[in-house]
């Protein structure tokens, strides 16, 4: 991964073979940052998107392994447990021009990965919210 960094905005570039959520959750532990939101776009072949289904309280899981167009990768970053977390989610275009989606649990880049992250100074925990099942921010 190559990154700069300009006030409190840094640009990364993650490379063939390197897995989003875990890349840019090491980057965030790195960099001190735990609050903020995240854009990007890039090139995957290997991914793993989520339908949250609320009557079930559950992720419905897809593994899709062929080359797509990341259109677009979005969201932002709160803590977990003390620990900086993602929550981001996925727009992914194929050779046809379909484009499909969902929440983003892991891609791995198969070209490039162009990704801005902003970094705000505040402190947004997330917590079990028993309404949705979903860990929720506190705000
Ligand atoms: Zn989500």
């Amino acid at each position: 991964m190559h990154f700069r960094k300009d006030g409190n905005v840094y640009c990364l570039r993650l490379q063939k073979g390197q897995e989003i959520v875990e890349s840019l959750t090491q980057f965030l532990k790195e960099e001190y940052i735990r609050a903020g939101f995240i854009t990007g776009i890039g090139a995957t072949d290997d991914v793993t998107i989520g339908y949250y289904d609320a009557s079930h309280r559950t992720y419905v899981k897809e593994d899709l392994k062929e080359a797509f167009e990341i259109l677009g990768l979005n969201g932002n970053i709160t803590i977990v447990d003390d620990a900086p977390f993602t929550h981001l989610h996925i727009m992914l275009g194929n050779e046809e021009f379909k484009v499909m989606g969902g929440h983003l649990f892991r891609a791995v880049v198969s070209l490039t990965a162009e990704i801005f992250i902003t970094a705000v100074d505040m402190n947004i925990e997330r917590k079990f919210d028993s309404e949705t099942g979903l860990k929720t921010m506190n705000i």
